[in-house]
């Protein structure tokens, strides 16, 4: 049913909803939160400290002032808790709140904190009688992610409205329900939206995790049946471009890079076509591997594509494939294609796939789009692998080709799992780092200590080298997180040497935008690159040595591993300051992990032991096929039920037709 049917939903605002993927009431409904609010007890001013929203019980000791300034209203009064504690509070835009607020009066008051010079400010509280915030205390709200013109508040009632008229039909039967310890699909969708505790909420959210894992192991099985023992069609065993291209490197391949590359080159003289996923920790050397590979394609008058997931990552790739290429006076055509190029250029550039006079291909999911036609693509290599990447050769099997495939990821799944996630890829493991790397250096600080940061990236910064600040994460939403990143950026200039260049990335940022700015960090026109986390994925500057993640306790370990992974690339002593912004004992704890380690796969199975089981709102604890709900690391458990469970699905002669199952993958 078309959202434009549910009450309250007009033109403009299903437009809105457009905007967000959302056309249909199925649509609504698998729209889960991205958070819920929690309402706790009131807390005591002196104890808000960290806090970004608190409830205070507190009388009202000054009557409420009305200001205007520019087209804003400004209420503010201050309140009074049981302390004797006293602190400022602001509304903007609600003028009819000063017949409510009177002097004496008490209420709850909820908002958020904001910290306004040296005065802590609690800014647009709700307000609340001490009945009525009794009765919310302790229920969850959900918090969706949106868009401009749509409020929380309505989302949540379009989604209330929806699963009102919306059926849903689950395709597991009882049997296999409580076997598999689930509960019916109707309940998880309807808890995942408006849980009444803990408890049921996780429930609902196994069961969603279950689906998503489910659907995608079916669809893989049901790929595999398809193409098992494709003969190779195209036998590569011809190593002589590779070979004078590693002995022209500056560097000498790693044992594992040579062993993986051993794998790879004997797989495609071999008589079924590879599947091979290479797990390497980040900095190991992937990248090499894979272009060794594609320049014997070439070779060999075949085509290949590399796919990563940022046009950033794409464009970097892009420009290193080509001075490999000048620097061994090679002349095969590479092209780039991403989805920010002009209609008239990617159509150029379809021409010379199509006619096969390009013959290495790099690029973002724009390379497998329908309208790409390739002449004779033997090979395809998948960067920072996402979940689209193990079923993309669905698509390209659609199209009559079944070109090898190489899966690239730097997270660490137990092999166990990757055995379920990966089907029938065969699986090698870059486990050695190049001999050049020095340790990167880690501290773990707290904000006190960022004078002697900046000092110290300064320091770096005049004997040549460059540094990344990675800025907190603003979790409501994109904009105010890029502001955050200028803000930060502003800061900096004024905080470090007036000769040092300072620039910053995000994510709101037009790629091509991004493009140059990096292009001008690798040039080291840029000294220090102030960003969010955009640059996690891939990116490669041997050059920079200093990485300083602010708020760092509000990452995943495995996120700041990642960026960790963005130092320590080249020849120079690296080094990593995580600054804490809570003092936390903790959450320090989690930090010291990467204190101690280097190690990807340690860091991974520490990070989780410290989790409790109720964590799944945290952060993703990886980027590895990115499901809306389950995480490849903490739900090892139901990834092998699921899997156990298709396989009794599809022996009994079951088939998954549902829409809204289908619609858990996404082939680009
Ligand atoms: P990742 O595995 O994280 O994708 P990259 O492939 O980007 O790592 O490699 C990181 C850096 O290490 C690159 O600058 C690359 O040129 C360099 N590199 C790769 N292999 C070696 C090696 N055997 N010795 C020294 N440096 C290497
Ligand atoms: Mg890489």
């Amino acid at each position: 049913m078309d959202i434009k049917e549910l009450k309250g939903i007009g033109e403009k605002t299903s437009l809105l909803l457009n905007r967000l993927k959302i056309e249909e009431c199925d649509d609504l409904i698998r729209y889960y939160p991205r958070n819920y609010d929690i309402y706790e007890p009131p807390v005591l001013i002196k104890d808000i400290d960290n806090k970004a929203v608190v409830s205070i019980d507190g009388t009202v000791i000054k009557s409420v002032d009305m200001n205007h300034i520019k087209n804003l209203t400004i209420l503010t009064t201050v309140i009074r808790d049981k302390n004797g504690d006293t602190i400022k509070v602001n509304w903007f835009n609600m003028p009819y709140l000063k017949s409510t607020i009177k002097y004496s009066m008490q209420f709850i008051f909820r908002g958020r904190m904001k910290r306004v010079g040296n005065l802590t400010v609690l800014e647009q509280p709700e307000i609340f009688t001490l009945a009525k915030y009794e009765e919310k205390l302790n229920v969850m709200q959900p918090i969706y992610s949106l868009t401009k013109g749509i409020s929380n508040h309505q989302m949540t009632k379009f989604v209330s409205e929806a699963l009102k008229v919306t059926a849903i039909k689950d395709y597991l039967d009882e049997n296999m329900r409580k076997k598999y310890d689930l509960c019916d699909l109707e309940d998880a969708i309807k808890t995942i939206h408006f849980p009444k505790n803990f408890e049921e909420l996780k429930t609902a959210r196994n069961r969603l995790a279950f689906d998503e894992l489910f659907t995608f192991i079916y669809q893989l099985r049901k790929l595999k049946e398809k193409e098992t023992e494709v003969p190779n069609r195209y036998i590569i065993n011809n190593h002589e471009i590779s070979g004078k291209v590693i002995s022209n490197l500056q560097f000498e391949l790693t044992n594992a890079q040579k062993r993986v590359l051993n794998d790879i080159n004997r797989d495609m003289n071999g008589k079924v076509i590879m599947q091979r996923l290479i797990q390497g920790d980040v900095g190991s050397g992937k990248t090499i591997v894979a272009f060794l590979t594609m320049f014997d394609m070439a070779a060999a008058g075949l085509q290949s594509a590399l796919m990563v997931p940022t046009e950033v990552l794409a464009n970097q790739h892009y420009e290193s494939i080509l001075s490999l290429i000048s620097e061994n006076g090679l002349d095969y055509e590479v092209v780039l294609l991403t989805g920010s190029l002009s209609a008239t250029a990617k159509r150029k550039i379809y021409e010379r796939i199509e006619n096969g006079i390009a013959k290495i291909i790099i690029g973002t999911h724009a390379v497998f789009q329908d309208k790409v036609i390739y002449d004779n693509l033997a090979l395809v290599v998948i960067d920072e692998q996402h979940r689209f990447g193990v079923l993309q050769r669905a698509k390209l099997m659609e199209k009559g080709v079944t070109p090898h495939t190489i899966v690239m990821s730097a997270t660490p799944i137990p092999r166990t799992l990757a055995i379920i996630l990966y089907g029938d890829m065969d699986i090698s493991v870059i486990d050695e780092l190049p001999s050049n790397r020095l340790k990167i250096k880690n501290c773990v600080v707290t904000k006190n200590f960022r004078p002697n940061a900046y000092t110290f990236i300064e320091k770096q910064v005049k004997s040549g080298r460059q540094a990344y600040v990675i800025c907190p994460m603003v979790e409501e939403n994109d904009m105010l997180q890029a502001e955050n990143v200028i803000d930060y950026a502003e800061l900096l200039k004024e905080n470090l040497d007036k000769s040092i260049a300072v620039e910053y990335l995000h994510g709101k940022m037009k790629a091509d935008q991004k493009t140059e700015i990096l292009a001008r960090f690798e040039r080291n026109e840029i000294n220090v690159l102030v960003s969010t986390t955009v640059i996690e994925v891939g990116i490669n500057v041997p050059n920079a040595t200093v990485m300083m993640v602010e708020n760092a306790e509000r990452f995943s370990l495995a996120s700041l591993h990642q960026l960790r992974g963005r130092v320590g690339r080249g020849d120079y002593q690296s080094y990593c300051i995580f600054v804490s912004g809570t003092e936390n004992k903790d959450k320090l704890k989690r930090l010291e992990i990467l204190n101690n380690s280097n190690d990807g796969f340690y860091i991974a199975s520490e990070d989780l032991k410290l989790r409790g089981p109720g964590d799944f709102f945290g952060v993703r604890q990886s980027g590895e096929m990115q499901f809306e709900i389950a995480d490849v690391f903490t739900d090892g458990e139901i990834i092998k039920v699921a899997g156990k469970a298709v396989d009794e699905f599809i022996l009994s002669g079951h088939e998954l037709i549902d829409k809204n199952m289908n619609d858990g993958i996404v082939i680009y």
